[in-house]
């Protein structure tokens, strides 16, 4: 479902993407960890082309795309890989002055051109799956943050996307609201949708990853099952972010 080769990003002189080859299949959850600032959100957001990465190959889905020779996604291309992700953020981001379902359907309406009822009928379906029902009709502000987050979610995955993005989805969450959001996840995860997950929440990656990747200053330093990675990793270094060094 994905494969990266190669993928280099900078900001101005700060080189934050060093060559990083992942892939992932349909259906596995990839679950990215590493220090503050090591270039986790980046590779993300240049999975769905929030970012523009410089150098390197992007395949997600039947979309593949080159960036070698500074080449830049054409609009089509960057529309339709955009179509097959779906992606979570730390801060939510729904429209304050939307209801809940409003969230929900409006990419529904404004993307796929979907009917409003077609679009309301499937949004109040995924709301429930969120374990949303009965929130239909209130206010992002009315909702708790763990609330919120399962709006977001529900909104991700309401334009039908072959892979979804998850950006630090329970750091800005209290931690008693962080539960909630990781059964959501995990359900996802177990009905067989294809994640790509950035999150500091160790647990999920050791139960939720089918691969989990460690990443240190623009680099893949491990790679392979959350087992593996998580107790036995090969460096000192990620030993010493997974605090096993004593
Ligand atoms: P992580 O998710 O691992 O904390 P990020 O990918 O957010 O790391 O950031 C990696 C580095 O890139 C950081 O030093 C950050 O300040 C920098 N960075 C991220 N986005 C931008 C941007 N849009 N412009 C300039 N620097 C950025």
């Amino acid at each position: 479902m994905i494969e990266i080769r190669n993928l280099h990003k900078s900001f101005g002189s700060l080189q934050v993407l060093k060559g990083i080859d992942l892939s992932l299949e349909k259906g596995k959850v990839l679950v990215i960890i590493g220090p503050s600032g090591s270039g986790k959100t980046t590779l993300l957001r240049c999975l769905n082309l929030l970012e523009t990465p410089d150098a390197g190959s992007l395949k997600l889905g039947s979309t593949e795309i080159g960036f070698d020779g500074g080449r830049k996604p054409g609009k089509q291309q960057t529309l339709k890989l955009r179509q097959s992700t779906g992606m979570v953020f730390q801060s939510y981001n729904l429209f304050p002055h939307k209801t809940a379902i409003e969230n929900v359907m409006e990419a529904q309406i404004v993307v796929q051109k979907k009917g409003k009822e077609e679009a309301r009928k499937r949004s109040a379906a995924l709301l429930a799956k969120v374990g949303l029902s009965g929130k239909e009709d209130v206010y992002p502000h009315q909702l708790s943050g763990g609330q919120q987050q399962r709006v977001g979610i529900a909104r991700a995955l309401a334009t039908d996307p072959d892979v979804m993005l998850f950006d630090e989805p329970t750091s800005a969450l209290d931690p008693e609201l962080v539960g909630e959001v990781l059964k959501v996840m995990k359900q996802l995860a177990a009905e067989g949708m294809t994640m790509v997950v950035v999150t500091h929440e160790m647990k999920f990656a050791a139960e939720a990853a089918d691969t989990v990747v460690l990443m240190d200053d623009g680099v893949i330093l491990e790679q392979g099952p959350p087992e593996q990675v998580l107790k036995h990793p090969s460096s000192e270094r990620a030993a010493q972010f997974l605090n096993l060094l004593t």
